[in-house]
């Protein structure tokens, strides 16, 4: 506001049109400024209440929660529900695992300070009403890890704390953005000023500080092109998460960290993720059906990969492939997902092992209308290479393979394990085209492990924290789900409740 209020003096007109503006805020004087109202965002501003701090929280979107309502389940080491299910995973084992991940190229106090807040974690959702499905892995044999929301949804939690928020002496604020960070002549943050659906300006002067939680980046397509230089994932999910969180800490001077970095899904039917992610979306079912593990090829037609690899592995090789692949069966394979053994691969936990697909087939009739041959169906494999623009000589090349490793049990290529080896023998046969996503980005403001955020020399400007989605430092090449399920929406969780523990610390 105060830099505002100098730029605009510059100028007798846009000082009265400024003066004009400024005379029609609507201005919020309290303790802390939440802006994002998603996993992170509503813990941080339920802790703070809880804190005895006064809160304003902004939310971008109509709705609330952000990518919180699609999150299925949480990761914690050592948490009450492990200890009662005498599961024993702890945080030393925890810390010990991802740091060896990631190649120790990530911030260890940062780590340790997170893993060992996960237990607490499961403490504060559980003690606000939150309830769980149970501990899970998508994964066979994987850790137990992935503390499962009631009705596989984190809308469980955000429906569990708004109402307590409000109750609270919350004030949330939907449709009003955050547009900026307001900076004093010291460099401390001291406030936000954002705007209302009518186009209203919104000063929000928060005397303890601002936690930006507004998601990351993954539905602004040019931030997500400019960063994520690999492969440019498409993100899926919830909408509101543009980046402006993290472009408004750039603004003061922040450094960033792991920007280059997506929460990779893995292979996704190639339509708008609108029409597979959601409440009673059309192809809810391709989800399941294009993560298959019996037999995947590149454009050309080309085995290069183990199917059964966790999400992260698997993207990477498909990466490395340009970012799309085939996911090819027959009719055998089709009846069996749908009247027979059901699916061989979780898709989350919404669809499970052993899960029929219903109605397969009439779905792939309408799929095969959607535009981009996105479901290709043909009598012969030469006639499938010929739909899909395959090299058939490969494609033939890659099902003889596949054929061979199922009649003999032992995949020589890729050694799949062998309960994910099928035949494609008989006609008609089918291609689904997949391209990688991803839920979310992993990267944003450089953060200590009380998630201040830093400058570029790497001194904390005061009264700024950056959670969930938008801190980097947690992560290096690759998400760490197969270890480490739900690590995204812990982190966002425990920097809502530490960010506001380090601002009640510091004001006493
Ligand atoms: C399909 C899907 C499945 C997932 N499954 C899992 C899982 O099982 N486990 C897991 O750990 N993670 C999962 N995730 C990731 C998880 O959703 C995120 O890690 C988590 O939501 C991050 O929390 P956050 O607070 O940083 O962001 P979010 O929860 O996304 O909240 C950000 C909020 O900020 C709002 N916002 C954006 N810009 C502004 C602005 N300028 N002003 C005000 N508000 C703004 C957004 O609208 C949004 O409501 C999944 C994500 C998706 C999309």
């Amino acid at each position: 506001m105060k830099k505002i209020l100098a730029l605009a003096a510059a100028s007798c007109f846009f000082c009265l049109m400024a003066v004009q503006s400024f005379a029609e805020d609507k201005v919020y004087n309290v303790d802390v400024c939440v802006i994002g109202a998603g996993a992170g965002g509503t813990t941080a501003a339920l802790s703070a209440l809880e804190q005895g701090f006064s809160v304003v929280l902004l939310e971008k979107m109509p709705g609330l929660g952000g990518g919180g309502n699609f999150m299925e389940g949480t990761y914690a080491a050592g948490s009450r529900m492990q200890i009662k299910e005498n599961y024993p995973y702890n945080p030393e084992y925890g810390f010990k695992q991802i740091m060896d991940f990631h190649h120790w190229r990530i911030e260890p106090k940062l780590v340790r300070t997170f893993i060992n807040a996960t237990a607490d974690n499961i403490d504060f959702l559980l003690d606000h009403g939150v309830e769980f499905e149970g501990i899970k892995t998508m994964f066979v044999g994987y850790n137990l890890t992935w503390h499962v929301f009631k009705d596989n949804t984190g809308a469980t939690m955000i429906k569990a704390f708004v109402p307590l928020i409000k109750e609270k002496g919350g004030i949330i604020l939907t449709e009003t953005p955050g547009k900026q960070l307001i900076q004093d002549k010291s460099g401390r943050i001291t406030g936000v000023i954002a705007e209302n659906a009518d186009g209203e300006r919104i000063t929000v002067n928060a005397k303890r500080g601002v936690i930006v939680a507004t998601g990351g980046f993954a539905m602004n397509r040019e931030m997500v092109k400019k960063y994520l230089t690999r492969f440019p994932l498409e993100g899926q999910g919830a909408k509101g998460r543009e980046g402006d969180g993290i472009n408004m800490m750039i603004a003061v001077g922040a450094d960033t960290a792991n920007m280059d970095l997506g929460m990779q899904s893995g292979p996704c039917f190639d339509v708008d993720s609108s029409l597979t992610f959601g409440n009673n979306v059309k192809y809810a079912a391709f989800g399941a059906v294009v993560l298959q593990p019996f037999l995947h090829v590149d454009m050309q037609g080309e085995r290069f990969f183990d199917e059964t690899l966790s999400f992260e592995y698997m993207s990477n090789a498909i990466e490395k492939r340009g970012g799309r692949t085939w996911n090819i069966m027959d009719q055998a394979i089709i009846d069996d997902l749908q009247h027979g053994n059901g699916v061989v691969r979780n898709h989350g936990n919404i669809l499970v092992a052993g899960d029929r697909l219903k109605d397969l087939d009439k779905l792939i009739v309408e799929a095969m209308k959607e535009p981009g041959n996105v479901v290709v169906k043909a009598k012969t494999l030469d006639e499938l290479a010929k739909k899909t623009g395959m090299d058939p000589v490969k494609l033939k090349q890659s099902v003889a393979n596949i054929n061979k490793y199922a009649a003999q049990g032992y995949d020589e290529e890729f050694y799949k394990e062998r309960k994910a080896l099928r035949k494609i023998e008989k006609g008609p046969f089918y291609a689904f085209k997949t391209v990688l996503k991803m839920y979310a980005t992993l990267g944003g403001a450089k953060i200590n492990e009380n998630f201040q955020v830093l400058d570029k020399q790497g001194k904390v400007i005061p009264g700024l924290y950056a959670i969930g989605q938008d801190a980097g430092g947690l992560y290096s090449d690759s998400y760490d789900m197969h270890i480490a399920e739900g690590t995204g929406s812990a982190f966002a969780i425990a920097g809502g409740r530490l960010s506001v523990k380090h601002m009640k610390e510091n004001s006493k």
